[in-house]
């Protein structure tokens, strides 16, 4: 482990990076100082004994607007500041008195049981909001602070939690919804995410990374295993059998990178030990005096995989890796929606919200319809989708008939199940535009207006909205990315509107939207855009064209 007084060693080209491993602990910016002052992870003694009872105006400021985050709390945006102030107004002028509040659920696993507490816990705490994000987690708004105590222990005694869902620490771990019980996975990953948020999610020794670090572990390619910090995606070793293949250094936000393989192949049994290889690489190595160069990316595309993977094996695991192959992308891209069956003969039936708003009533009557349908098992996905396992064929229709009563379709149009969008401007401080309920309308708007099109399009058609430039939504990964942002229309009047991108994806598609000069709509002339390119790709695509592929003509 690298000593905390190390000298700087003399002569390194990127001096002054804040490296810890180059002795450069001196915290170089507020964020940076907040870590070192307190541990994140000891708010949470505070929340419990001082603010829940203080109130909202107890809450020291360091703690609202940093560490809080460890817990997944962020205070949310007034209500009723539009977009264009949100870059000149001071962060307390944008803060309600009200929080977001993240549960994590790492690789999306619920059982019915669970589903059920967040769902009681929404009707009771957050005024019966709840969203699926597009991080397998749900988010809930209007929480106070006076209750957040009672809701962890609400949470906690059915083995959920909110530690590590937000801040610079190990977030998440994205995991296959139907890992163990898909016909196609490679290897079921379900033993390394328990085991790593086991052993390391709230340790003091990886609570404080340079920024957030996202991992994906999955059998099954369906996590966008390339966008994330670290990734072990499902392989075969023609030697050694299933396994994982390393991946470092993707991310999206502002700079967008994807990926790296490392070309190693790690067994299912290692995984937590490379895992915690890796995230010790960026704690120690990783930037930390400017935040925009903070995430693990920057650390890779400047020293490369070699080097990376030297460093690895050499400084934390002791030992080689071994090589592996790379694994090959699927031929359409997985996201769950539907009828399908399960390798035990049962099935498992994938259901759309738009964009992953739903409510905690919603979410109770799910639990209830799955367990009418004999099922105990529940499964979020990173397409803000849900999915309900172990089903009986005898059961398929009844259950897809319940959900469907609460607006949950196991067979949607293309667009309620290829649409996503981020929080926005309803709840979000960095939003500069509205979202979800946008969404909502160009879903309903598209269903109705393209009702023929719908039959030609073999795979949908993926409609990313983001509210500011950070991509939460992954605007650079879908066919039709949209951005954020303030223009000005054809009388020169500016209003709300996005940047388009189009033609990104993941998989066999895997890159980055063209973003085009000039390429912006407005708000509201978003819906007659996005009909237009749809139409144009139906009728200029060949047989079989992926958008992406028609995109980059
Ligand atoms: Fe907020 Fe921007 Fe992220 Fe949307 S993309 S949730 S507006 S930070």
């Amino acid at each position: 482990m690298v000593p905390p007084t190390a000298a700087p060693k003399r002569g390194h080209a990127r001096r002054g990076e804040g490296q810890w491993a180059l002795g450069y602990r001196e915290p170089l910016n507020p964020n940076e100082r907040s870590k070192k002052d307190d541990n994140p992870l000891n708010v949470r003694a505070r929340i419990e004994s001082i603010y829940a009872h203080g109130g909202f105006d107890s809450i020291d400021p360091a703690d609202l607007r940093g560490r809080f985050r460890w817990y997944g709390l962020y205070t949310q945006r007034k209500p009723g500041i539009d977009g264009g102030r949100t870059a000149v107004l001071e962060p307390e002028e944008l803060d309600d008195r009200y929080f977001m509040l993240r549960v994590r659920i790492d690789g999306g696993a619920l059982s019915t049981e669970q589903l059920r507490v967040l769902g009681e816990i929404s009707q009771t705490y957050a005024r019966d909001t709840a969203d699926i994000t597009d991080r397998q987690n749900i988010q809930y708004h209007w929480i106070r602070i006076e209750d957040v105590p009672t809701i962890w222990q609400k949470l906690e005694a059915v083995g959920l939690s909110t530690t590590e869902a937000c801040g610079d620490c190990p977030r998440v771990v994205l995991g296959s919804p139907v890992a163990g019980i898909s016909e196609e996975e490679v290897i079921d990953g379900t033993p390394a995410i328990e085991e790593i948020t086991r052993r390391y999610i709230g340790d003091p020794a990886y609570s404080n990374l340079p920024r957030k670090f996202k991992t994906a572990i999955s059998g099954l390619q369906d996590v966008a295993h390339e966008i994330h910090d670290v990734a072990f995606v499902g392989v075969v070793h023609p030697e050694h059998g299933p396994g994982f293949d390393l991946w470092v250094g993707g991310g999206l936000s502002t700079n967008p990178m994807l990926g790296k393989r490392l070309g190693a192949w790690v067994p299912l049994d290692e995984v937590p030990d490379v895992w915690e290889g890796v995230v010790s690489v960026f704690r120690d190595y990783g930037y930390r005096r400017l935040r925009h160069r903070a995430r693990i990316k920057f650390l890779v595309a400047d020293w490369g995989v070699a080097k990376f993977r030297e460093v690895l094996e050499n400084e934390y695991l002791k030992r080689p890796l071994l090589d592996g192959p790379a694994p090959e992308a699927p031929a359409v891209p997985y996201d769950h929606i539907g009828v399908h069956k399960q390798r035990d003969g049962r099935y498992y039936v994938g259901a759309a919200p738009i964009a992953g708003r739903v409510s905690g009533s919603v979410l109770v009557e799910v639990a209830k319809a799955a367990e009418r349908a004999g099922s105990a098992r529940i499964r979020l996905t990173p397409q803000q989708k849900l999915v309900v396992l172990d089903v009986a064929e005898s059961d398929v229709d009844a259950l897809s008939a319940d959900l469907a009563k609460v607006g949950l379709h196991s067979s949607p149009s293309p667009w309620r199940r290829a649409t996503m969008a981020c929080t926005g401007i309803e709840f979000c401080k960095l939003a500069i535009v509205e979202t979800k309920a946008r969404a909502a309308n160009l879903v309903a708007t598209l269903e109705e207006r393209l009702a023929e099109v719908n039959k030609q399009l073999d795979v949908p058609v993926t409609v990313h909205i983001n509210g500011c430039p950070n991509s939460c939504a992954r605007i650079q990964t879908a066919d039709i990315g949209l951005k954020g942002q303030i223009v000005t229309d054809a009388d020169g009047v500016q209003g709300e509107g996005f940047q388009v991108h189009l033609g990104g994806g993941l998989g066999l598609d895997s890159g980055f939207g063209r973003k085009l000069r000039g390429h912006k709509v407005t708000a509201a002339e978003l819906n007659d855009y996005v009909e237009r390119v749809v139409r144009r790709y139906v009728e200029q695509r060949t047989e079989g064209e992926r958008f992406a592929q028609w995109a980059a003509r």
